[in-house]
């Protein structure tokens, strides 16, 4: 569900695509655009078409906003003239390097413009490498910036099956790495967790470049049946401590203790 900016009494922005999002995802950010209606990738798990009203036939052949680049600007305009602090994020309901933005390039206007206004940004994706092409705007503001990943398998036959058109894990995890080297900040959401034998297993993958991670669980999937939350809490947090990681659990997560 979208909801409208209110900030201050005073101050007032009207914003029409930049939103609060509600419930579970606000955990995640509390500031956050989808700049396409619908997503290319295609994942089985997908929420967003229910979040979003839309079957998932029409969900998976996504669509630019009407105006968007337009709203969005005057969005951020109105964020800076309020002093906004927190970080918008791209995207809940859509993939921000889906392949539709390698011709709409709407992701790196977007980035462009929170820069501009002083804003910023945290990008979640499972675009891989289609992602590196706006690393230049993000490294020019690394303080404004931040570059996120979802990692859910190791098995690249179940990623294919699961998450058909998105790019593989291998080539998300190597971007998380370009990523770190140039100075931008990472992490990565392990949510949802499919079998937690693999999401323990791609903590240990990749932590030597990722400065945070954020845990979920599986939510809109009969495969949620067959984990054991409870021993997955344990197991991923003495992992990331183990580790010496910076994390966050999530709610419907942390309630298994
Ligand atoms: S990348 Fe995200 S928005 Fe796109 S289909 Fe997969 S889960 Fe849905």
């Amino acid at each position: 569900m979208q909801k409208c900016l209110q900030i201050t009494k005073n101050a007032r922005p009207r914003t029409s695509i930049i939103y609060e999002p509600q419930g579970r995802a606000r955990e995640y950010a509390e500031l956050a655009a989808n700049l396409y209606r619908g997503c290319d990738h295609g994942c089985t798990y997908c929420y967003a078409p229910l979040a979003t009203r839309t079957n998932r036939e029409s969900f998976h052949q996504p669509s630019v906003r009407n105006n968007v680049i337009e709203k969005f600007r005057h969005d951020a305009k109105e964020l800076e003239r309020v002093g906004e602090t927190r970080p918008i994020l791209l995207s809940f309901t859509t993939d921000p390097y889906q392949h539709l933005d390698i011709k709409e390039k709407l992701t790196r206007k977007a980035i462009d413009t929170l820069h501009y206004h002083n804003l910023k940004v945290t990008i979640l994706t499972k675009g891989g490498k289609r992602s590196e092409r706006d690393f230049d705007l993000l490294t020019k503001r690394p303080e404004l910036s931040e570059y996120g990943v979802t990692l859910v398998f190791i098995n690249e036959e179940q990623r294919e099956e699961i998450e058909p058109f998105a790019a593989s894990t291998y080539e998300r995890i190597n971007s998380l790495k370009r990523a770190h080297n140039q100075g931008i900040r990472t992490y990565v959401s392990l949510e949802p967790v499919w079998e937690p034998k693999q999401t323990l297993k791609l903590i240990e993958m990749t932590s030597d470049f990722v400065d945070f991670y954020k845990v979920g669980k599986l939510n809109y999937h009969s495969q949620k049946a067959n984990v054991d939350w409870r021993k997955f809490r344990i197991d991923v947090c003495k992992k990331l401590n183990d580790l010496g990681k910076n994390y966050y659990i999530k709610e419907d997560l942390k309630k298994f203790i």
